[in-house]
């Protein structure tokens, strides 16, 4: 299949994968690929050793990594930092709990981490801050 074919006839192609996809020989022998591996000494060791291998640790760290990495995250932590910072040098005070007057409150952004907002913050304490979240305030 050439690359202009497939564009040109993206949902056909996208049609028939589903369809041969749904039919039982393909099951089958998909079935078959896979059990016959699996459930091999082979296999089972190999998978057995892999998860124990640094390399499968290094690839969970590497997806942690990357989630941690991604745009929302990075906006988000940001955002908390400049709070972090700006309580440090004094030009915002930390208060008790908006709700229950807890001392140990954490800064939660009500409108969101955008830059607009990054100082538009409702001080509150764990509890509250986890309610805060579950409700989207
Ligand atoms: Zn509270
Ligand atoms: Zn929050």
């Amino acid at each position: 299949m050439t690359k202009e074919y497939y564009q040109a006839h993206k949902k056909e192609v996208a049609e028939q994968q589903k369809l041969y996809h749904q039919t039982e020989s393909y099951k089958i022998s998909r079935k078959k690929t896979y059990a016959k591996y699996d459930n091999s000494e082979k296999g089972l060791a190999k998978r057995k050793r892999y998860f124990n291998s640094d390399k499968f640790k290094a690839v969970c760290k590497k997806h942690d990594d990357k989630r941690r990495q991604t745009e929302a995250w990075k906006i988000k932590s940001r955002a908390q930092h400049a709070v972090a910072y700006a309580v440090k040098m004094g030009s915002i005070t930390k208060c008790p709990c908006l709700v229950c007057g807890d001392t140990k409150s954490f800064a939660h952004h009500h409108k969101g981490y955008d830059t607009a907002n990054i100082f538009n913050i409702v001080w509150l304490c764990r509890k509250h801050h986890n309610e805060a979240h579950k409700v989207k305030l």
